[in-house]
């Protein structure tokens, strides 16, 4: 094994990684899945088409890299095989990966193990075995119930295979499950989102996360609105529809924990909850970002040059910085307003022995005047309105 201690010493600071190793706090795990059957039109993610060719080195190397953090203690709490689209794996793949990281890292006995899938490759057989390699949790993204609106995001999947794929995953055993939901898609009416909001329920998954549609940069959807032929609804109605998604979501008994989450009770995304609380995770795959005490890097993002850096045990780290505890506070409350039940300030002033109050005296005072947040004891959360703009208060607590 000395040599992957030899590799870990090249994938990150080996000196922090023994700084830290004593900490027994639990972890969350990233498993980033690059590879999908086609990009879709509004899809800026590390995710690439055609590389089928890959997939067999890939499978070895990222097992190669998570051998590399051995000897380090913390239990894991939570897995998430993210991309891209894991499901484009078999699952005897995606088992072995699941293996290697249960090899390293002591699991804590509940963790939380999810996949994402897409309904385009989603089938019995590979949520039979999913679920007999130790998936507990499925993230299947529907996105939409309405075809017409599938094709023009170029989804590679009806919402038929969504409704199949959800119950090939009850078939399976899966009894955690998320959908997920896009609205503001291009030709869709605040009646097409309530249909599709709707059809969701009726299948009643324990989980729903309900996300706008953002135009990023370099994908189709981008192109066509330089063009000026996208047709997406105006805010106003975006903002609408994200009213409707609460109303109706929340009307079904689920609970809305978090600005675009919904769940069951008790069925909060488990792995998620360490990003909002901005608490420790390890991302293993090209582009996956890892953040242990403090410390962020991120992996080299392209596959193959991925596969031949942890081949040729070259530093896998493309970006990585420290973050001052001033900029780690700001993080924390970014994150965790978007949970519901807030964020303690209290909590946040012993983790950074920075005092918040005194940081940003002026910022509370002001979103509490006007209506976007609210301060309960110590408790700092948005209100109905500070939801509805969000991102406008986050820019504001930015450092
Ligand atoms: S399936 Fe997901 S990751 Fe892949 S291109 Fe579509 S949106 Fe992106």
């Amino acid at each position: 094994m000395a040599e992957f201690a030899l590799l870990m010493a090249c994938l990150s600071p080996h000196s922090y990684m023994r700084r830290t190793q004593k900490n027994m706090n639990p972890i969350a795990v990233y498993i980033h899945i690059p590879f999908c059957i086609h990009k879709c039109s509004y899809c800026d993610f590390n995710s690439y088409a055609g590389l089928d060719f890959l997939t067999r080195d890939f499978c070895e190397a990222i097992q190669r890299e998570i051998q590399g953090v051995r000897g380090l203690e913390r239990e894991v709490a939570s897995v998430f095989f993210g991309g891209g689209t894991p499901t484009y794996l078999k699952a005897e793949q995606l088992n072995s990966i699941l293996n290697a990281v249960r090899d390293v890292l002591p699991f804590a006995k509940d963790a939380e193990i999810t996949s994402e899938s897409n309904p385009a490759n989603s089938d019995r057989q590979r949520f039979d075995g999913m679920r007999q390699g130790g998936f507990n949790r499925l993230s299947i993204g529907v996105q939409s119930f309405d075809d017409r609106i599938l094709r023009i995001a170029e989804r590679q999947h009806t919402s038929e295979d969504a409704i199949a794929a959800i119950a090939y995953a009850r078939n399976a055993g899966f009894d955690n499950i998320n959908l997920d939901l896009i609205f503001s898609l291009p030709e869709q009416s605040l009646e097409d989102w309530r249909v599709s909001l709707l059809n969701a329920i009726d299948i009643n998954p324990e989980h729903m996360s309900t996300y706008a549609l953002s135009i990023e940069e370099g994908t189709r959807f981008e192109r066509m609105h330089r063009n000026q032929t996208l047709h997406q609804a105006d805010e106003d109605t975006e903002l609408e529809m994200y009213e409707m998604a609460i109303e109706q979501l929340t009307k079904a008994g689920y609970e809305h924990y978090e600005v675009s989450n919904f769940c069951r009770h008790g069925k909060q995304a488990r792995h998620n909850l360490t990003y909002w609380l901005n608490e420790d995770y390890l991302g293993f795959g090209p582009g996956a970002v890892s953040y242990l005490g403090g410390r962020r890097w991120m992996n080299e993002k392209r596959p193959a040059a991925y596969i031949r850096k942890v081949n040729e045990r070259e530093p896998l780290a493309i970006q990585e910085e420290t973050l001052s505890p001033a900029d780690a506070l700001s993080e924390t409350l970014i994150l965790g307003l978007r949970l519901r039940s807030g964020v303690s300030l209290k909590s946040i002033q012993d983790r950074f022995s920075i005092d918040p109050f005194q940081r940003y005296s002026g910022l509370i005072g002001e979103l509490i005047s006007e209506g976007l947040a609210e301060l309960d004891g110590d408790t700092f959360r948005l209100t109905h309105r500070g939801l509805l703009y969000s991102n406008d208060v986050f820019i504001r607590i930015l450092p």
